[in-house]
């Protein structure tokens, strides 16, 4: 499941389970995008799990969040690997 997380300020994932969280890619229109962080409605980026970086240089670009309410579209922007 993605988080979505602005980059000025609530990026890079702190807490508990933010080791889950190995790399960001970008939603479709980025920074001109449906995508919000949820913190201060920033324009946000995509969080991924390990499986779900598997599943982007796979070729997939719809991903769930942790609410299943709205999903996520990522553009084709390379991945960004988390540092
Ligand atoms: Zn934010």
């Amino acid at each position: 499941m993605t988080l979505c997380r602005c980059l000025e300020n609530h990026s890079w994932p702190e807490g508990k389970n933010a080791n889950k969280y190995v790399a960001y890619v970008f939603p479709i229109g980025y920074p001109d995008t449906a995508a919000i962080c949820p913190l201060c409605q920033r324009a946000g980026i995509i969080w991924l799990t390990e499986e779900e970086a598997e599943a982007f240089a796979s070729g997939q670009r719809v991903f769930k969040m942790l609410t299943h309410s709205v999903w996520l579209k990522a553009d084709d922007r390379p991945i960004v690997r988390h540092k």
